[in-house]
């Protein structure tokens, strides 16, 4: 999220002792989460991402595991489908996420043995999910907001990073904590198309990026890469975080959750959305799911109404990820490339409305079976792929509004 976590202006606030709905310990918080890998063996696996830090453990603690829900259809990873990922609690002391996260996990398995025609059921048959309850295990279990090193994550990450800042929040370094690199390098391996992050603090869902550099801006530091990002795929994300408000919406009261952009509510650097999409072309929604993020000063129902207002419009945002161009990337003999880089850029249609200068370029990476997924709006797109020195024919690829993506086949 963005710092955005606006009620995370004050990180080392102590949670009140309510009598409502506590937060679980990180120790039950990881038996609940192994316990349902064991419980949906035939379509959930537990995989470790790499350890969070200690005190005396800083590069990695082995009792602090950075675990992840693999939900797949067939058990095993299908290239042929769009793979999300659903991550809570980066922020330690917004544990409600780690809360959502989990059940909406429980949810989706539970629906998709069941197979009860539910959009829960269907999300796994077109798209597979990563699922990373708690994110800063640390921070969760000292209710803070940062890790054991006083660092804030979602300003480690190596997007539009504070180079030449005071600022100690953001890190050493990009990526110096052990759980940014992890994420890092799991994204940088599955090639995520779609992300979302569960804060809380505040009442929206925001869209790339959460970094925009404007004369208004304190961060602006001359880094001309950074200034003025525009995605031409703006038009779908905006799609998508409406749609998120209105399902909300329908739950909690029409206008009661807001969609904004990223940046336009406030200017973050370095964050792991911003890094997704800047550095892999994948799409990094961040929602803050209530405008409280003390969990425990909460009426028990509270906890009810936030998982029932998030749960249809998470699943609705993640079956999304399959909105787009789907390419496919060959060599000369139709063998399939991996690490091919794949750009999009507006025509005809989809060219309309772009601010200038246009054009514009939007890209994913090609992974196993030399596939790749690009967020896309409705119209018409210009597909190339490139690797090294080769570089494809452009294809065009019709996407709709609804549906599956558009299929582009590209050789090298
Ligand atoms: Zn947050």
């Amino acid at each position: 999220m963005a710092i955005a976590c606006a009620a995370c202006a004050n990180p080392n606030s102590s949670p009140s002792a309510g009598s409502g709905t506590a937060a679980r310990s990180l120790p039950d918080m990881y038996s609940a989460i192994r316990a349902l890998a064991g419980q949906f063996p035939a379509v959930a696996s537990l995989d470790t991402l790499g350890y969070a830090g200690s005190p005396a453990h800083p590069a990695g603690d082995s009792s602090l595991p950075l675990l992840a829900l693999e939900l797949r259809a067939e058990g095993s990873r299908d290239a042929t489908r769009p793979i999300a990922e659903l991550m809570g609690a980066m922020h330690g002391d917004e544990q409600i996420g780690s809360e959502v996260a989990l059940r909406l996990a429980q949810d989706i398995c539970a629906a998709f043995e069941a197979d009860d025609g539910s959009a829960a059921a269907a999300l796994l048959s077109s798209v597979d999910l990563t699922v990373v309850p708690v994110a800063n295990p640390w921070g969760y279990q000292a209710d803070l907001r940062e890790n054991c090193e006083n660092v804030d994550l979602n300003r480690n990450f190596d997007w539009a990073w504070r180079y030449g800042e005071a600022d100690t929040l953001k890190g050493s370094a990009p990526l110096s904590e052990p759980e940014s690199a992890a994420f890092a390098k799991d994204a940088q391996a599955k090639l995520y198309d779609l992300a979302v992050t569960l804060h809380t603090g505040s009442f929206i869902v925001s869209l790339p990026w959460d970094y925009i550099a404007t004369s208004s801006t304190q961060y602006n530091y001359n880094d001309t890469e950074y200034v003025n990002l525009y995605s031409p795929a703006q038009a779908l994300f905006q799609a998508q975080g409406s749609a998120y408000a209105k399902r909300v919406g329908a739950v909690e009261g029409a206008g009661a959750f807001a969609c904004s952009q990223g940046g336009d509510w406030y200017v973050v650097c370095g964050s792991y959305a911003d890094w997704l999409y800047g550095t892999l072309g994948c799409p990094g929604y961040t929602v803050e799911l209530a405008p409280y993020k003390d969990w425990t000063s909460q009426p028990a129902a509270l906890g009810a109404q936030v998982i029932g207002a998030h749960e249809a419009a998470l699943i609705g945002l993640l079956s999304s990820a399959v909105l787009g161009a789907r390419g496919r990337v060959g060599d000369a003999s139709g063998a399939a490339v991996s690490g091919a880089k794949v750009s999009a850029t507006p025509v005809g249609s989809a060219a309309k409305g772009l601010p200038p200068p246009v054009p514009y370029t939007t890209f994913a990476y090609t992974g196993a079976g030399g596939y790749c997924f690009i967020a896309l709006p409705a119209g018409e797109w210009e597909l190339e792929a490139s690797q090294g020195q080769l570089d494809s024919s452009p294809a065009l690829a019709g996407v709709g509004s609804s549906g599956p993506s558009a299929s582009v086949q590209l050789s090298l």
